[in-house]
């Protein structure tokens, strides 16, 4: 979670609604009913990607950002809407993932520049992206967009129990993860593979990152990974479908002479931050810490933690059981048990306990609430609200009533274990790094991932950052991309 973004819903949607207008689509050429003008495309793309930098926060590497940037521009300028004001950033952000917002705003996350493995993938990714702005897709998901499609975000991590949470669920980012439909997305597959050759990359590369992103739902640990997957289905299926693009553009073009620049594309990724940065917090084994907030807070063994930009998720793996934190900056009120009253009702739960308290040393409320039965779940949520610095911090347990019973102890525990965080301990947590190996004959992914990867990232996701199929080894000799710490 990020300790200084405040978010607040697109507040430009609800004036999009009331326009309307009919436009060539610059792709097919075809007349299109769609809700903007370009003027009006490029005004929203600009309002959201203030909003997208301010919240999100860009990854701080300059010589990386420049690079994307050049990159982008070169087949930006070739594609279909050349005189769009495009902008091309790296935006700070662990998950694996890419977006586009209307008139030419396009992202990249760190988390997708891991696992891309040459400069041949990065454009297939960029024009994929660029692809979904000149065929105008994102304007046709913005104007679809309502206020329940805009928290898709949680909707597509969240089961049912935790979408009824209501307030402890919601986040400003959803529109961000729009999707756009099977057919948009063969369309920008296919435009990405043009865009690249026609810039002068080896379009081979859509079919190699859509390859990589589809293992990763496959063996991978998926904590940290849920935009691509979540936005992106069928990416398998995708590796095929692009193949008549390719072979169409292979009889007009020499594939084999185009750039790939692996070299080019690691050097620049070494050193890169790998997972959380410190300064939206990290997870180390139970523990997740705020060196910047200074908290910290064990969760139950064996669960599985989320850190996203709103709020950490942790769940009982398998299970709909569910520990949630988020944090409310500058409450309205300092009157703890009014704030979770009042809040736990306006996500449709009534309180059935609870009393002021503290928890270690910090004034706290702890109680007990439960929503009323949707079909067959009825959540009930053990939640504190915990007054720590100038903010309010919500740490809840969330369950079926079912249950409720036999989880309330590890959620009790869990919320026992929120501390501050001394200024020594918050000095001593560094981020894992992007670095490389070499292979030596022998290695296998799982000896590489225990002893030059240290054991941070399983043996799968090594093997799935570095191109390679699960089931097969590196061959001595490569040079390939380890997680290691600081
Ligand atoms: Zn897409």
């Amino acid at each position: 979670m990020s300790s200084v973004r405040p978010h607040r819903p697109f507040s430009v949607l609800a004036l999009l609604l009331v326009l309307a207008g009919c436009a060539r689509n610059p792709v097919t050429g075809d007349r299109e009913f769609v809700m903007m003008s370009e003027a009006q495309e490029i005004a929203m793309g600009r309002e959201s990607d203030v909003e997208i930098r301010r919240q999100m926060g860009l990854y701080e590497d300059d010589t990386l950002q420049q690079y994307v940037e050049e990159i982008g521009l070169e087949m930006a300028a070739r594609s279909h809407r050349p005189e769009l004001p495009w902008s091309f950033a790296i935006v700070d952000s662990p998950a694996v993932n890419a977006f586009a917002v209307p008139g030419g705003f396009i992202y990249l996350t760190r988390g997708i520049m891991a696992y891309l493995g040459d400069e041949a993938d990065l454009a297939g990714v960029i024009g994929h992206e660029i692809g979904h702005v000149t065929a105008r897709h994102t304007v046709q998901a913005y104007t679809r967009a309502s206020g329940a499609q805009l928290g898709l975000l949680v909707g597509s991590i969240f089961s049912p129990v935790a979408r009824a949470a209501g307030g402890l669920a919601e986040s400003g980012l959803g529109v961000l993860f729009l999707r756009y439909g099977r057919d948009a997305e063969l369309q920008a597959d296919r435009l990405g593979a043009e865009y690249a050759a026609n810039a002068g990359w080896d379009p081979t590369g859509v079919q190699d990152m859509l390859s990589t992103l589809s293992r990763i739902s496959e063996g991978s640990d998926r904590r940290g990974v849920p935009g691509w997957l979540a936005t992106h289905p069928e990416a398998g299926d995708r590796v095929e479908r692009v193949g008549p693009t390719l072979s169409e553009l292979s009889t007009q073009l020499d594939l084999a002479a185009l750039r790939v620049n692996r070299q080019g594309y690691l050097d620049r990724l070494d050193g890169m931050v790998y997972g959380d940065n410190p300064d939206q917090g990290v997870v180390r084994g139970r523990d997740f810490l705020h060196p910047e907030l200074r908290f910290a807070l064990r969760f139950p063994e064996g669960w599985e933690v989320l850190n996203t930009e709103t709020q950490v998720v942790a769940q009982r793996p398998g299970e709909d059981v569910y520990v949630l934190l988020q944090l409310v900056t500058d409450p309205n009120t300092r009157d703890l048990e009014a704030l979770a009253v009042d809040s736990m009702r306006s996500g449709g739960y009534r309180q059935d306990s609870g009393g002021e308290t503290t928890v270690n040393g910090l004034d706290a409320f702890i109680g007990t609430f439960t929503a009323a039965r949707d079909n067959d779940v009825q959540p009930r949520a053990r939640v504190a609200y915990i007054d720590y610095q100038r903010s309010v911090y919500v740490l809840g347990g969330l369950a079926d009533v079912r249950a409720y019973d036999e989880v309330e102890p590890a959620f009790n525990e869990t919320i026992r274990s929120f501390r501050s965080l001394s200024a020594a301990e918050a000095e001593e947590i560094r981020p894992n790094r992007i670095r490389f190996y070499t292979v030596a004959d022998g290695d296998t992914w799982q000896s590489i991932a225990q002893d030059a990867g240290q054991g941070i990232v399983a043996s799968n996701t090594l093997a799935i950052m570095n191109g390679f199929p699960v089931n097969e080894q590196p061959r001595a000799g490569d040079r390939v991309k380890v997680v290691v710490e600081g």
